[in-house]
C-alpha cells in the first residue's frame, strides 16, 4: 500500500516529489498523489512542511 497525501492538508509546494527514491509522487490538481510505486521508506514524510503524508 502506498502512502497517503492528505488533500486538506497538502498546499501544493511540491517539495516532496524529489525526495521520492522511485518517482511516486506527481502532482494532481497542485495536490501531490502517491502512486502504487511507492515502497513505503518514509523519506518523503520528513521533506513534507505541513505533515500531510502519512504510512498506509
Ligand atoms: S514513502 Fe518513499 S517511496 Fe513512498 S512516496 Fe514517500 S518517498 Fe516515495
Ligand atoms: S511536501 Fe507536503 S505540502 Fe508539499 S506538495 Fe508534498 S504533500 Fe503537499
Amino acid at each position: 500500500m502506498p502512502h497517503i497525501v492528505d488533500p486538506a492538508k497538502c498546499e501544493g509546494c511540491e517539495a516532496c516529489v524529489p525526495t521520492c527514491p522511485t518517482n511516486a509522487i506527481s502532482m494532481v490538481d497542485a495536490k501531490a498523489k502517491i502512486s502504487e510505486e511507492c515502497v513505503d521508506c518514509g523519506t518523503c514524510i520528513e521533506a513534507c512542511p505541513t505533515s500531510a503524508i502519512s504510512p498506509p
